[in-house]
C-alpha cells in the first residue's frame, strides 16, 4: 500500500479547517493541522497531528513542511470579518495577504507545489447578476475581499513562473456543523447569523437583531446562500484529488444556489428547535449587499461536486444539535 500523503491544513483547528481535516482523514490522507489558535481550538484537532505556529514565521513554516513531509497544502488560516477589515485593514493585509505570501515562499522552498486556497464570494464585490457565475468580474468592496483576491492573483502568477498548482474555492455562507456531532462552529465573538439565532433560541442572548428590513428582497431582509461546512470540506477534498490527478488550475464558487432571507433563517431555527426566537428589527449593517447567491456550475461540472446537505432546515438542524450538545456538561 502506498504511504498516505501528509496534507498541511492551515487553520486546521478552525471551523471549516477542522471539518475538512475529518474528511481528509476519511479519504486516507493525514491532515497536519497548523494553527496559531487565535480563533481555532485544540479540541477540534482530532484527525492528525497538531502544529502550533504562525504563518508570520516563514522559517518555521518551511521546517514544518519538511519535517512533516508535506505533499500538499490546504490554506484556510485567515481573518474573515468584513466589518473589522474596513476598520483595521492593516490586520487583513498582514494576516491574509503577507502571511499567505510567507506560506507560498515556504512551499516553493520546500518544493510543495499543490495548494487549495480558501477564497470567498467577497472577491466579487457588489454582484452584477444573481446568481453569481464563476466568471463574474472581481471588484472587492472591502479589504477582506481585496486580500483574498490578492492571494488568488499571486498564486495565478506563481503557477506560471514556478509551476504551483492550485484550486481556489470561493465560498458563500459557511454554516451547519458535523452531522456526527463531533465538531461545530465556535467563534468568540460570534457574528454569524445562524449561531446567533440559535443562541437567542437557547436564551443565551436576549434577541437576534435583524440588520435591515428595507432591502429590495421579497421580505425586505438580506438574502444569503448558506452552504453546509461538510459540503465545503467535500469540495476541498475533491479539489485536492483533482489537482493530484493532474487537473488544471481552477477557481470556482461553492454554494447551494438557493438564497434565504434573514427572516427565513429565523423561521428555520424556530421549526427545528420548536422554540420562539425573540427578534428586533434594526438598521442595515454597513457593507452588506442585499443578496449573494452562488451559481456553482463549475464545481459541479469539473469536480462532480453536489451539496449533500442543501436543505436549510437540515443545515440548521446540524448546527442546533451541536450548540445544544455544548450546553450540557461533558
Ligand atoms: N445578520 C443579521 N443579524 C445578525 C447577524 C447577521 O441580520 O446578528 C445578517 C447579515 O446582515 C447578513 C446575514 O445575516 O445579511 C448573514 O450574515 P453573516 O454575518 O452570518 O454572514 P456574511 O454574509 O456577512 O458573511
Amino acid at each position: 500500500m502506498p504511504k498516505p500523503m501528509n496534507v498541511l491544513v492551515t487553520g486546521g483547528a478552525g471551523y471549516i479547517g477542522s471539518h475538512t481535516c475529518k474528511l481528509l482523514a476519511g479519504a486516507g490522507y493525514i491532515p497536519v493541522a497548523f494553527d496559531n489558535l487565535s480563533f481555532g481550538h485544540e479540541w477540534a484537532v482530532k484527525w492528525g497531528p497538531f502544529v502550533s505556529g504562525d504563518l508570520s514565521d516563514v522559517d518555521f513554516v518551511r521546517n514544518t513542511l519538511r519535517e512533516h513531509e508535506i505533499g500538499a497544502v490546504i490554506h484556510f488560516a485567515a481573518n474573515a470579518y468584513v466589518g473589522e477589515s474596513m476598520e483595521n485593514p492593516r490586520k487583513y493585509f498582514r494576516n491574509n495577504a503577507a502571511n499567505s505570501l510567507n506560506l507560498l515562499e515556504a512551499m516553493l522552498d520546500a518544493e510543495v507545489k499543490t495548494l487549495v486556497f480558501s477564497s470567498t464570494c467577497a472577491t466579487y464585490g457588489i454582484p452584477e447578476t444573481i446568481p453569481i457565475p464563476d466568471d463574474h468580474p472581481q471588484r472587492p468592496a472591502n479589504p477582506y475581499g481585496e486580500t483574498k483576491l490578492f492571494v488568488e492573483r499571486a498564486i495565478h502568477w506563481y503557477a506560471g513562473a514556478y509551476g504551483l498548482r492550485w484550486a481556489a474555492p470561493r465560498y458563500f455562507n459557511a454554516s451547519g456543523a458535523d452531522p456526527d456531532g463531533e465538531i461545530g462552529e465556535d467563534h468568540d465573538p460570534e457574528t454569524h447569523l445562524i449561531p446567533i439565532i440559535i443562541e437567542a433560541a437557547l436564551g443565551k442572548r436576549p434577541h437576534i437583531e435583524i440588520f435591515g428590513t428595507d432591502y429590495g428582497t421579497p421580505d425586505g431582509t438580506a438574502v444569503r446562500d448558506y452552504v453546509h461546512v461538510t459540503d465545503l470540506g467535500d469540495a476541498h477534498l475533491g479539489a485536492l484529488n483533482y489537482l493530484l490527478e493532474g487537473g488544471e488550475n481552477l477557481a470556482f464558487n461553492l454554494g447551494t444556489g438557493q438564497g434565504h432571507s434573514v427572516r427565513e433563517v429565523i423561521g428555520s431555527v424556530e421549526r427545528v428547535s420548536g422554540r420562539e426566537v425573540p427578534r428586533r428589527e434594526g438598521p442595515r449593517r454597513p457593507g452588506d449587499p442585499p443578496s449573494l447567491v452562488a451559481d456553482a456550475r463549475r464545481a459541479e461540472a469539473v469536480l462532480g461536486w453536489h451539496p449533500r446537505f442543501p436543505d436549510l432546515d437540515v443545515i440548521v438542524e446540524t448546527a442546533w444539535r451541536w450548540h445544544e450538545s455544548q450546553e450540557k456538561p461533558e
